[in-house]
């Protein structure tokens, strides 16, 4: 009765130790709908790696993380001196590792909690969160004084988010660095890490023959977690079928079959994350009048749906329901018994499953 995710678990582990131990310093992300698994899950796949933190994407999400996994935790959105960031439990608060990505939110961050640790952000060509040269050399300022970097342990290293280019990160890499060192946010004779997203294996390798005074900590999500498509298997269940003949009413808008088929009502609508998809084929005017003339559904606007029954991804007899979709199978087709199983093509970060199931 769900939509379900069902994971080759062999596969699945094989592949999060293969990554772990090709990635010293790896630091998995769970963050958001736990890219599909849920973030629990998630939490207890980073203690069983061993990994020393795992990174969530919201103050929000540590309660969720906390309790399954008991290393460090990095916190990826930036501290802010107000909201949740200020609301986390003291047993909790000592295993954080904030992101500040402005000064003047050093200053807040001593004063709300003295031994809070850290990363400082640089803003990248993403221009998302992040110090520029002017707010890097405002914080060296401010850390020296404050005594909060020299010889002490709050600040943790550089967090740099970069963009997922195709070309090559790492002449920006190389030249954010070097706002830092310029900064005077790298102290010579100590090893500074640097935390960084979407460097390809390639990339890595040569950042850390070039930087080699620098600890290269990847934070990784998707190539992780969802790094063997193939292991993942999306199902819902078909809930009932009903043959139609044209001009048959269905639906909560009481349209009209445009030929005989069968409404197929499967599991998964819009509380799954399960949406309208782009009309089929070529949507200009010219190419629609030709569908309309040949009689195409999607002429009859009817729209490509996520599901697959009989080797083809199906229209929508009609949008989405809250946990059930309405599907139209031409007649022809095979069709499915309820209870059958059909495949589901989903993105997983933006899906709530039912269920998990990890063989
Ligand atoms: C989400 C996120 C990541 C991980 O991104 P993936 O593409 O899922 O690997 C890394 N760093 C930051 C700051 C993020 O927000």
């Amino acid at each position: 009765m769900s939509l379900t995710l069902t994971v080759e678990g062999d596969r699945w582990r094989a592949h999060l130790r293969a990554v772990a131990a090709a990635q010293p310093g790896l630091v998995p992300v769970a963050k958001g709908n736990g890219y599909g698994f849920g973030l629990g899950r998630l939490a207890r796949k980073a203690a069983w790696l061993g990994v020393d933190t795992l990174a969530v994407g919201t103050y929000d999400e540590l309660p969720e993380v906390a309790s399954r996994y008991g290393g460090d935790l990095l916190v990826l959105t930036p501290w802010r001196p107000f909201g949740a960031a200020l609301e986390v439990p003291a047993d909790v608060r000592k295993r954080l590792v904030h992101t500040v990505s402005r000064a003047e939110d050093l200053g807040a961050l001593r004063a709300h909690d003295p031994d809070a640790r850290f990363v400082l952000e640089v803003v990248t060509s993403m221009l998302r969160h992040g110090l520029d040269p002017a707010g890097l050399r405002a914080a060296a300022e401010q850390l020296g004084p404050l005594g909060l970097f020299r010889g002490s342990r709050h600040l943790t290293g550089i967090a740099l988010h970069l963009p997922l280019a195709s070309g090559s990160h790492l002449s920006e890499v190389r030249r954010l660095v070097d706002e830092v060192v310029a900064a005077g946010l790298v102290r010579e004779g100590r090893r500074t890490t640097l935390w960084v997203s979407h460097l390809t294996d390639d990339e890595l390798a040569r950042l850390r023959s070039t930087h080699a005074d620098f600890d290269i900590r990847p934070r990784v999500g998707t190539n992780l977690w969802l790094g063997v498509r193939d292991a993942l298997h999306v199902t819902a269940t078909v809930l009932d079928v009903h043959a139609v003949e044209r001009g048959d009413h269905f639906g909560y808008r009481g349209r009209s079959a445009p030929k005989s088929g069968h409404i197929v009502v499967v599991t998964g609508g819009t509380a799954h994350g399960i949406g309208l998809e782009a009309p089929t084929g070529d949507s200009s005017l010219k190419a629609r009048a030709a569908t309309l003339a040949r009689g195409g559904l999607d002429a009859a606007g009817f729209v490509r749906s996520p599901f697959t029954i009989d080797g083809k991804q199906r229209l929508f007899a009609e949008p989405p329901h809250m946990q059930a979709s309405m599907l139209f199978l031409p007649s022809g087709a095979h069709v499915p018994a309820v209870g059958d199983q059909v495949d589901v093509r989903v993105r997983y970060t933006a899906t709530a499953f039912d269920r998990v199931v990890v063989t």
